[in-house]
């Protein structure tokens, strides 16, 4: 999308700046080191001074409080030597001056007083001055000082070659429907108005990162054919009180003057965080301001006489100020989620025209590899595994290329440079079969697609990749007892095989406590606690969950108690469970834990001949 930025700064505003840098500076340095510039004088200790008083050299001396200046006697009545010393504090000193006929004043006479008592009233204005402009400066870009105020939204005029539209996005299709009528509004607002329907103001696009609410933005605006101003939340927020709400009040005056048009404020959180929850720092006054002023301005213009629509993007709408929802503001909020297989693979579609495929590449697969991803994630796939072609040679982009893509999107990039010692290689190797063996026989439709033992990204040292053959929205409580026995199966087989157990197992712990509290305090599964909510529910389930857990409503010390055991009873019921099926095919363990060593990854047929051999000890079969 072309980019109209705000013309530069004319050559004699540039100038301008450059001389009052120059005259600042050379003002500091004089301020600094005045002896540069005035008549440098030898400066003489004070005993010194006094001595030579009392040998009645001195002639005059003038007398200030920073510094002495005296004049020697010269030969043959010539003036002689001017020196300058450090007074200490002595009451005695006119006395002795008198008595040894030096002739003094109390002041002394500098020529250049006025100008340094005018620099004293100058500099530190000008080194305000100078700091604020530094400031404004970084936070901004090169702009005067003058242009402060201004909002430095630009304009996206539309280029027909390059110009985004609906085409562009995919996977959101509830968001674009939502948006099509918005471009309908800006396109013939005549049709509604005449109707008496009031024209929305307000409308905020939220949705995980990556998600394309950017994008849809710009879709929205080269759809439309109107001009389109952006600006990011973030760039509100300066040091200087005042400035985000003048450059907010700036921004829409510019937009009035181009109505129709849209005013697309990225990152809204970054003003318009609740003003009751404080923020970092407190009351933050600059941020409770510009927000002041944007909800006064989405007030100030009646939807009636100009159109200006306010898009705005969040991925983090609870945070927004409730102010900012009521109706008359953003009051229409469009959910832009991460893409389903359909809308994966759709999305992959449109990303893939920008790169040559090979023809016997199945995008379908590989959106059905990718659940998660949003559309930026999945674009970056697609530049991915250009590059992995081009680095293998490829003439096209191969299914083989996406396949390490996928794995390098996803599990960080390979890196064969970490070496494991023999002994630790062979208890990943354990612990990775482990989880595969445990994986095999247990509900769900997550087949282990590979396991491996090269250590990949900051933390799994091997891992084993478990592929849902779909997406998948539900899961019984089966399932989710068998991915908590699957996640210990690491730790188990490391117990079976070494009667010890090492460091390496602590993120399965984790992951597995996490789904078993997550049984018993969000799904209700536990038959002793019953079908009740013990957290408080995740109001934005579409964002990244599982960042932070939910809180826990107020129980009782009992139930709390109880919460514990039951969680306790869960994740050690999955042990059990493990370390059962675990001995029960030791033998198949052993050998493919040999071969894994040999070949350092295991995958496609031969993984699924070996992990067909797994049985289910008998006792497991009562249980399930
Ligand atoms: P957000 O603003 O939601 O964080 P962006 O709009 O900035 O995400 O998305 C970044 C990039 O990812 C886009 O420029 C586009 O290339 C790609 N992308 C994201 N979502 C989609 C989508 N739904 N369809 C096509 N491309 C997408
Ligand atoms: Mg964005
Ligand atoms: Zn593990």
């Amino acid at each position: 999308m072309p980019v109209k930025k705000d013309p530069q700064p004319p050559r004699s505003r540039q100038i301008i700046n450059l001389l009052f840098l120059i005259s600042t500076g050379f003002l500091v340095v004089n301020l600094l080191f005045p002896s540069l510039f005035g008549p440098s004088v030898p400066r003489e200790p004070y005993s010194m001074f006094i001595h030579r008083v009392q040998d009645q050299e001195v002639v005059r001396a003038s007398v200030g409080q920073e510094t002495i200046r005296y004049q020697l006697q010269g030969e043959d009545g010539e003036p002689g030597q001017v020196y300058e010393t450090t007074p200490i504090f002595d009451l005695q000193l006119p006395r002795v001056l008198e008595a040894n006929g030096v002739e003094f004043a109390a002041v002394p006479p500098p020529q250049n007083r006025w100008f340094t008592s005018l620099l004293s009233w100058v500099i530190p204005p000008l080194i305000f001055v100078a700091v604020w402009r530094f400031f404004i400066a970084r936070s901004g870009g090169a702009q005067g000082a003058l242009s402060i105020g201004k909002s430095r939204a630009k304009t996206y005029v539309e280029d027909e070659s390059t110009k985004t539209t609906f085409e562009d996005v995919a996977g959101v299709e509830e968001a674009k429907a939502e948006l099509v009528e918005i471009v309908d509004f800006l396109k013939t607002p005549k049709r509604f108005t005449q109707l008496g329907a009031k024209i929305p103001k307000g409308v905020l696009l939220v949705g995980p990162p990556g998600t394309g609410k950017t994008l849809l933005a710009k879709a929205v605006a080269g759809e439309a054919g109107v001009p389109f101003f952006s600006i990011s939340g973030s760039e509100f927020v300066e040091l200087f009180v005042g400035v985000g709400s003048s450059r907010v009040r700036d921004l829409f005056e510019q937009a009035k003057k181009q109505a129709p048009c849209i005013v697309f404020i990225d990152e809204l959180d970054a003003i318009g965080k609740s003003r009751s929850s404080g923020g970092f720092y407190g009351g933050n006054d600059e941020r409770e301001q510009t927000l002041n002023q944007l909800l006064t301005e989405l007030d100030g213009f009646s939807a009636g006489d100009t159109t200006v629509i306010v898009l705005a993007a969040t991925n983090r709408p609870e945070t927004l100020d409730p102010a900012l929802l009521r109706p008359g503001r953003f009051d229409r909020q469009v959910l832009v989620d991460r893409p389903d297989l359909k809308g994966r693979e759709a999305i992959l579609n449109i990303h893939a025209q920008d790169v040559k495929l090979s023809p016997e590449i199945d995008l379908k697969a590989i959106a059905t590899r990718t659940p998660g991803f949003a559309g930026a994630d999945l674009a970056n796939l697609v530049n991915e595994a250009a590059l992995l072609a081009a680095r293998n040679n490829h003439n096209a982009v191969e299914q083989s290329d996406f396949s390490e893509a996928i794995e390098r999107v996803v599990a960080g990039l390979e890196k064969k440079s970490r070496v494991l010692n023999d002994s630790e290689k062979k208890i990943v190797a354990y612990h990775e079969v482990g989880h595969a063996i445990v994986g095999a026989v247990m509900p769900g439709t997550d087949q282990v697609a590979k396991i491996s033992i090269i250590p990949r990204g900051m933390a799994a040292l091997g891992y084993t990749l478990q592929l849902p053959t779909e997406d998948r929205f539900l899961r019984n409580e089966a399932e989710l007892k068998g991915q908590i026995a699957t996640l210990l199966g690491g730790r188990s087989a490391e117990e079976t095989v070494f009667g010890s157990i090492t460091t390496g197992a602590a993120n399965d712990l984790q992951r597995a406590t996490d789904l078993a509290e997550q049984m018993v305090t969000t799904y209700g599964m536990s038959k002793v606690l019953g079908p009740l909510a013990y957290d408080r529910g995740n109001q934005n389930n579409f964002l990244d969950n599982g960042m932070m857990p939910n809180p826990r409503r107020i129980v009782s010390a009992e139930t709390a108690k109880e919460i514990d055991r039951e969680v306790k009873g869960i994740v050690e019921e999955g042990h059990q469970r493990a370390l059962g099926i675990l001995k029960a095919n030791r033998d198949l363990m052993e050998k493919i834990t040999e071969q894994l060593l040999d070949n350092e990854v295991i995958e496609g047929q031969n993984l699924k001949n070996w992990l067909s051999k797994v049985h289910l000890p008998e006792e497991d079969m009562l249980a399930a």
